[in-house]
């Protein structure tokens, strides 16, 4: 089943990873580590980040391929087009479509930082909507000059970007009109960007759904386990960090490191739930290529399997259990 199908049926909520390109060998070595204890809990799938600013995009294919074949889990491959001149988008579509992507994150991406006089390319994608037609046209194009493809390989599965909680001077006016406009341009589902309070979600899905957005809105979700992370974070994308979340993961670190992550991994699996009960189609667990908080997060949600108590919404950090059974069998 495509990747868009199976985020779209509503019989059991996803599960879904992202990965990062190693910047190191000694990252690239935890990387293999983490992809394997991720596979081994079988996820619907993995996705992989795309480097705007050109220096991770070869370790972005060849993360990609290293998926596609160690594992049997489908990539959506992140795909920019910020700086970068149309024939070299279709160029790298096309070598995802020869190794076998099925599946896309269409993205504008970030200019480049601190360089006010930067110009888009003169030939370039200008917008995530353009890159979602594009990936059809190049799909088409590259099938009929494949006699090799598959003659029963369904369209691509193509995701976007949805932003529930930046502030409106990061994101621009009219986001719910920018996700209208990929739906339309023939997005199959999107996966949202950080958010911390399951209302910032739910009420981005209601102004969507009044909009008339029906794709699927996918919550990423981050183990809230480093503080610092949460900041860097918080400088990068513009959504703020609240305050009693820091209080308290500040708090925790009197008790060590095992108290931060138990705290952390608390918060986040609180708001899984939470928008899950609220009707989201699964998680996208944003991993920074460590599977521990991953799987803690989604025991701690309930669905990594294990006797693992509910999460005390009131207080109180909690340990959680081994990651015994399959994300598959737990969904079920
Ligand atoms: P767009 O939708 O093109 O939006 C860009 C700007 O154009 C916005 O201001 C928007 O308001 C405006 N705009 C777009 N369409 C229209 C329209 N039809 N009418 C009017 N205005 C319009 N970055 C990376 O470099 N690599 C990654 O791998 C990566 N992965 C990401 C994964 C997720 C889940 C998310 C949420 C973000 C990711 N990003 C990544 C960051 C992303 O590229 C940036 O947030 C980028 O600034 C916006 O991308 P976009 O796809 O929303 O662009």
């Amino acid at each position: 089943m495509s990747v868009a199908r199976l985020v779209s049926d509503p019989a059991r909520p996803t599960i879904s990873f992202e990965l990062y390109p190693p910047r190191s060998p000694a990252a690239a070595e935890q990387l293999l580590r983490t992809v394997d204890a991720l596979a081994g809990c079988g996820p619907d799938f993995f996705s992989v980040t795309y480097g705007a600013s050109g220096s991770t995009r070869s370790t972005s294919r060849d993360l990609v391929r290293h998926v596609l074949t160690s594992t049997p889990v489908p990539v959506v491959a992140h795909l920019t087009c910020v700086g970068a001149s149309r024939a070299e988008v279709i160029g790298t579509v096309r070598d995802y479509l020869d190794v076998g992507v099925r599946s896309f994150l269409a993205l504008r991406g970030d200019p480049p930082a601190g360089q006010p006089d930067w110009q888009p390319h003169p030939d370039g994608v200008a917008r995530a909507c353009d890159l979602v037609e594009l990936l059809q046209v190049v799909d088409r194009c590259h099938r009929a000059t494949s006699p090799d493809r598959p003659v029963d390989e369904g369209p691509l599965s193509i995701a976007v970007a949805a932003f529930p909680a930046a502030p409106p001077v990061q994101r621009g006016a009219g986001d719910v009109e920018v996700l209208l406009a990929k739906q339309r341009a023939g997005a199959d589902f999107a996966i949202t960007q950080v958010f911390y309070e399951a209302h910032d979600y739910t009420r981005h899905v209601a102004a969507a759904r009044a909009a008339g957005v029906t794709i699927p809105l996918l919550p990423g979700i981050i183990p809230m386990t480093d503080p610092g992370r949460l900041l860097r974070l918080q400088g990068l994308t513009g959504v703020a960090v609240p305050r009693a979340l820091l209080a308290r993961l500040e708090a925790a670190a009197e008790h060590g490191p095992a108290a931060v992550h138990a705290e952390g991994i608390r918060a986040g699996a609180v708001l899984a739930r939470r928008v899950l009960d609220a009707g989201a189609p699964g998680l996208h667990v944003y991993t920074f290529n460590t599977h521990h908080a991953a799987l803690d997060l989604l025991e701690g949600a309930h669905l990594g399997g294990g006797a693992v108590p509910a999460p005390d919404l009131a207080s109180g950090p909690w340990v959680t259990a081994s990651h015994s059974t399959t994300l598959r069998q737990a969904q079920h």
